[in-house]
């Protein structure tokens, strides 16, 4: 397994591979767990040659975020995708990838305006400029990415769609722990009781799922009940939504397929989770 810091090596050498091999991409901020290890394992399968790129975005970071405290454990992380079988990983530094301080960025519309968006200004752009910088430098057949952020997988496809990247997007289902919590790199922030509290997303996501498919359509109150129960638990709710899987625009009434998504806090650390409802 490879480890590239340079952007422009990372790119000729991948220049270089492109057709001869099919190149799969699975973009991370390290700190890794079984749910990026899910994604490589997927790449790996799949295709000739993966790629993981190890990069703590700043600009994805708002100013009273946790940028600066974001775990950075890079020597597991490469002993963790040696064994996945990653073929190079990219660990830039971000001097290499905004050398110029006011250089240009990608800024996203409608998709980033609800949700994340709303609570996270300046999130999204961040996001699609950082991807659209390694999709660039990396220019994979296939990238993946993980349900568990539903919103940056829309982000993502539009960025795809608008700007021509001929690169295939697919989208992973979220690795859970047993009990049910959503893997995630901050979930080691929580202590041992916060850990216990965090249950309540993932338990408010199949309340409500299990009154959808038992026949509510009425999401109002579906909504109502779910934030009950995720506000026993949680310190403070930034979202509980119930919204379409492609606009991401709240429902009023049941559809065939739809998202419930929750955004909230427990003590200083924020978690996010989602669930696609089948009617
Ligand atoms: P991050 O390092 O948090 O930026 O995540 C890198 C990629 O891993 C993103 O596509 C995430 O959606 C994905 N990911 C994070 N947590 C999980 C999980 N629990 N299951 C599946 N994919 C995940």
């Amino acid at each position: 397994m490879k480890v590239i810091r340079n952007p422009k090596k990372c790119q000729n050498l991948l220049t270089s591979k492109r057709s001869r091999l099919s190149i799969g991409f699975v973009p991370t901020m390290g700190a890794l767990h079984a749910g990026h290890i899910s994604l490589v394992e997927k790449s790996v399968k799949e295709n000739d040659f993966t790629v993981v790129s190890i990069f703590v975005n700043p600009t994805q970071f708002g100013p009273n975020e946790d940028f600066s405290r974001y775990p950075r454990t890079l020597k597991a992380d490469l002993a963790l995708l040696e064994k996945a079988k990653a073929d190079l990983v990219f660990v830039p530094d971000a001097k290499s990838m905004y050398s110029n301080e006011e250089g240009l960025s990608v800024k996203v519309g409608k998709v980033a305006e609800n949700l994340c968006g709303a609570f996270r200004p300046g999130h999204f752009d961040g996001v699609a400029t950082i991807v659209a910088k390694l999709f660039n430098i990396i220019l994979p057949h296939t990238a993946y990415f993980g349900a568990k952020d539903y919103q940056q997988t829309v982000v993502i496809k539009q960025l795809v769609q608008d700007l021509y990247f001929p690169i295939k997007i697919k989208v992973e289902k979220t690795v859970r722990e047993t009990d049910g919590l959503a893997m995630s790199s901050r979930n080691r922030y929580l202590s041992f009781e916060e850990r216990k509290r965090a249950l309540s997303l993932i338990h408010s996501l199949r309340w409500m799922e299990s009154e959808i498919k038992k026949g509510k359509t009425h999401l109002k109150k579906v909504k109502a009940k779910g934030l009950e129960i995720l506000k026993r638990s949680v310190d403070s709710v930034d979202y509980l939504e119930i919204v379409d899987p492609e606009t991401l625009v709240p429902l009023q009434k049941s559809q065939k397929k739809m998202v419930a998504a929750i955004a909230c806090s427990i003590g200083k650390t924020r978690l996010i989770d989602n669930l696609t409802i089948l009617q």
